[in-house]
C-alpha cells in the first residue's frame, strides 16, 4: 500500500486531506504539533497513526522521518500542511513572532521533505504538495511574517518541481482562500465579513474542497501537473 504523510493532519484542512488520502486508498500517517487531544481522536476514530513532530525542528522531523521509514517504508506521498499565523503590524512584529511564522512555514518544507526526497528519487515516483495561501499571492496586513512564508512555498515548489521532473515527482502547492477552520476562528467577526464581500462566490471554503484538490493532484492521470501553484479560493484573487 502505497504511503502518504500530512504534516498538521489532526485538525483543519490537514484532518480532511488525511481522511481523504485514506479513502482514496492510502496508508495515512500525520503528524501534529502539540494537541493530544485532537490527534487521540483522529488515531481512535479512524485508526490513522499519529505522530507528535514540530515541524520547524529538523532533529525532530528527521526522527519523524526515520520511524515512518522504519515501520513503514518511504512516503511516496507528502503532503505539507503544518502551518501557523502570528500576526501583528510590521511596525510592532516582534523577532520571536516573526521567527516563528517563517520556521513553521517555511524552514519547515526542508525539514520535513529533505529527509525523504533521495528515497523518492530512488522509488522515480512521488508527489509533494505544500499549502501555500492566498495571502502569499495579495499581501494580508498584519501578516509580512505569513505572506512572506507563504510566498517562499511558491519559490520553493517550483525549483524542487525542476528538480525532480526527471525522477517522476511532482511537487505542487495549493493556495488556499479563506477556509473555515479554528485558524479563521481568531479572525473578528466584523473583519470576517468584510472579507466574505470580496469573495465572489460570498462564503468561506470548507476544508473539503482542499482535500479534493490535493487528492486530484495525487492521482496518476495528473502525472504531468509541476511546479504550479493551485488557486481555491472561490474567486477571491479576481478583485
Ligand atoms: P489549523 O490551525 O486548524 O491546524 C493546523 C495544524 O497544523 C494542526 O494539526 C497543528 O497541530 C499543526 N501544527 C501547527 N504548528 C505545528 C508545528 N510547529 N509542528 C507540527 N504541526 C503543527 O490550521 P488550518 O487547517 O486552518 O491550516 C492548515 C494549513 O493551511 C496551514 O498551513 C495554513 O497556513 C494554510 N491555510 C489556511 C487557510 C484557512 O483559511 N484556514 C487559508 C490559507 C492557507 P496541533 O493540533 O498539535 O496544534
Amino acid at each position: 500500500m502505497k504511503i502518504a504523510l500530512v504534516t498538521g493532519g489532526t485538525r483543519g484542512i490537514g484532518k480532511a486531506i488525511a481522511l481523504k488520502l485514506k479513502n482514496d486508498g492510502y496508508k495515512v500517517i500525520v503528524t501534529y504539533g502539540s494537541n493530544q487531544a485532537e490527534a487521540g481522536l483522529l488515531k481512535e476514530e479512524h485508526q490513522i497513526e499519529c505522530i507528535q513532530c514540530d515541524v520547524s525542528s529538523y532533529e525532530q522531523s528527521q526522527n519523524m522521518a526515520q520511524k515512518i521509514q522504519t515501520d513503514h517504508g518511504n512516503p511516496s506521498v507528502i503532503i505539507h500542511n503544518a502551518g501557523i499565523t502570528q500576526d501583528a503590524f510590521f511596525h510592532k512584529m516582534t523577532l520571536d513572532q516573526w521567527n516563528a511564522v517563517i520556521s513553521t512555514n517555511l524552514s519547515s518544507c526542508f525539514n520535513t521533505i529533505h529527509p525523504f526526497i533521495t528515497n523518492m528519487r530512488d522509488q522515480k515516483h512521488g508527489r509533494i504538495i505544500i499549502i501555500s495561501s492566498i495571502n502569499a499571492l495579495k499581501g494580508q496586513i498584519g501578516q509580512t511574517n505569513y505572506c512572506a512564508a507563504k510566498a517562499g512555498i511558491i519559490g520553493f515548489v517550483k525549483a524542487l518541481a525542476l528538480e525532480n521532473a526527471n525522477k517522476n515527482i511532482t511537487v505542487n502547492a495549493i493556495a488556499p482562500g479563506y477556509i473555515e477552520t479554528e485558524m479563521t476562528q481568531k479572525i473578528n467577526p466584523k473583519i470576517i465579513e468584510s472579507i466574505k464581500t470580496q469573495i465572489p462566490m460570498g462564503r468561506f471554503g470548507h476544508v473539503d474542497e482542499i482535500a479534493h484538490t490535493v487528492s486530484f493532484l495525487c492521482n496518476e492521470k495528473s502525472d504531468f501537473i509541476t511546479g504550479e501553484t493551485i488557486n481555491v479560493n472561490g474567486g477571491h484573487h479576481l478583485h
